[in-house]
């Protein structure tokens, strides 16, 4: 699919509710930069505070997390000007930060013009997470029941190994839903006010994407 107009995404979602497997599947579509804030502090966060609040479940603050995310935007030249296409997910996911980016994408005319909520139902989120494997270096996802890996414990692409997220246990992985519910509907107040905020709803990913690509065709192509 190609583009008659920047398309400047934000994908929100419960941990756990596709934003990872919805970023790689619209890469099959489209050729769109893409930034999610959880991989780049897995990649980059050697600071033992950050590993230590990530294994915990609790946020990254605001400033830190912001300074990170608009540091890598910027080396990426994604700020330049307000011609560029690219993909966030999982920042900002607190009011603050968006906030925070809001004012930066401004000074740069390039606001963020598609915010889309995965709604998935939390008990299947749950059902997920136990299953779920990462490729660290790359950020790609896998499930051993949905999305297998052709060899098990091996990424497809590199055949480095995959690793379990140190967050991803049933404790764990509760406070970060708990959190997530908690910070939503500020965040989703302030893009619906900026009329930018899209739902698509849907048990998995195979059926929410057709939908999040519709959304995109209708509104950017
Ligand atoms: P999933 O990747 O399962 O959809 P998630 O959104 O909870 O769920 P990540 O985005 O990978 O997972 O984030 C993992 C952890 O990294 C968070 O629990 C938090 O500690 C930290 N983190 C990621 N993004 C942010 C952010 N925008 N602000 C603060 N902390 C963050
Ligand atoms: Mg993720």
């Amino acid at each position: 699919m190609s583009l008659s107009r920047p398309l400047r995404l934000l994908l929100l979602g419960a941990p756990g509710s596709g934003k990872g497997t919805q970023t790689s599947k619209l890469l099959k579509e489209m050729s769109l930069p893409t930034l999610s804030s959880g991989d780049l502090l897995r990649q980059h966060g050697d600071d033992p505070k950050i590993k230590q609040a990530i294994a915990r479940g609790e946020l990254i603050p605001d400033d830190v997390m912001t300074g990170m995310v608009i540091g890598d935007l910027a080396r990426r030249q994604l700020l330049a000007g307000a011609g560029k296409s690219w993909l966030l997910d999982g920042f900002p996911r607190t009011l603050n930060q968006a906030v925070l980016l809001d004012k930066e994408l401004s000074s740069h005319d390039s606001k963020l013009n598609c915010v889309v909520e995965l709604n998935v139902p939390q008990s299947v989120i749950l059902e997920r997470i136990e299953n779920r494997w990462v490729h660290i270096p790359s950020g790609r996802i896998y499930n051993l029941q949905y999305n297998p890996p052709k060899v098990a414990g091996q990424d497809d692409v590199t055949g480095e190994p995959l690793s379990k997220r140190p967050d991803d246990n049933v404790e764990v992985f509760q406070r970060r839903l708990d959190k997530y519910n908690e910070l939503i509907e500020p965040l989703k107040q302030f893009y619906a006010k900026q009329g930018v905020l899209h739902t698509v709803d849907g048990e998995t990913s195979d059926i929410i994407f057709p939908k999040l690509l519709k959304l995109i065709r209708d509104n950017f192509s």
